[in-house]
């Protein structure tokens, strides 16, 4: 992965789980790191620790990613502070699960905002700078449940279902100056997201596994150290699953 050193990439909600991962793995490779979550004091020290641990510069930046205001305003200060944005990753992502009856408007809204709009808004933000540079990686962690549906989660698999249709309409738009766009859909990867699944849906979604165990975050920063580095250089609009298997 030599050729991540020294380039920037901005990671959402990399105060915990997965994000973590991601920026954790990214700054062992040597990426400099714009760090976000909606609490400023957490991503400090977040950012603090990584770079103290992996000597990587980072950013912290306090951003809700349901606003383009507070998401365009971040991007300026990171292009101020590194000059550039290589790799954008689009993580931060909640849940507000209920059968579609119980379903509130505002349960919906608050996915939606969150898991589609904010990687739309953030994906808007970066691809003035990317198209300059005519080099980029935007990588968009999806979910297996927007490809298969799952009860429960309308409002997630529709939010997760619209960041792949946004993923491959952008590596359309943007193949052409060597911006490269793709989605992940993790399946069930141990979480503070995962943690409030109760114990015999657990039980019958790892029957489901073909692998047999649930995933951890390293997997799917693995996979997005991969599609960053040039060893992805030919890889734009796919959706790579990283479930154990769970849908094929
Ligand atoms: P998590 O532990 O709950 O972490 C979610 C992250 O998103 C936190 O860092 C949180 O930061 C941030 N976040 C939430 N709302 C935000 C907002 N409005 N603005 C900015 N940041 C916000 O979840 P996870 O399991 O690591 O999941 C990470 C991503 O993977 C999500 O998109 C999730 O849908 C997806 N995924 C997870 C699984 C799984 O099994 N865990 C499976 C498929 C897909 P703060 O709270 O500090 O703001």
């Amino acid at each position: 992965m030599k050729t991540l050193k020294n380039k920037v990439a901005i990671v959402t909600g990399a105060s915990r789980g997965i994000g973590l991962a991601i920026a954790e793995n990214l700054a062992q490779y040597g990426v400099k790191l714009a760090l976000i979550s909606t609490n400023l004091d957490t991503i400090t020290k977040v950012a603090k620790d990584i770079s103290e641990k992996y000597g990587v510069e980072t950013l912290a930046l306090q951003i809700d990613v349901k606003s383009a205001d507070e998401i365009n305003a971040g991007v300026k200060k990171v292009l101020d502070s590194f000059s550039q944005i290589d790799i954008m990753v689009n993580n931060a992502g909640i849940t507000r699960d209920n059968l579609i009856i119980r379903m509130k408007e505002d349960d919906w809204s608050q996915v939606i905002d969150t898991n589609l709009k904010g990687a739309f808004s953030f994906c808007k933000a970066v691809t003035r700078p990317m198209m300059k540079k005519r080099t980029g990686v935007i990588i968009n962690i999806s979910s297996v449940v927007g490809i298969m549906g799952n009860a429960g989660q309308s409002n997630y698999a529709a939010a997760k279902a619209g960041m792949i249709g946004l993923t491959k309409s952008l590596a359309k738009e943007l193949g052409a100056r060597n911006i490269r766009v793709n989605a992940i859909a993790p399946g069930f990867i141990v979480s503070k997201m995962t943690e409030e699944i109760p114990e015999k849906s657990k039980d019958e979604m790892l029957s489901r596994i073909p692998l047999g165990n649930f995933g951890e975050a390293k997997n799917i920063a693995d996979c997005v150290s991969f599609l960053s580095s040039s060893m992805g250089n030919y890889i734009t609009g796919s959706v790579i699953q990283v479930d154990g298997g769970l849908n094929m």
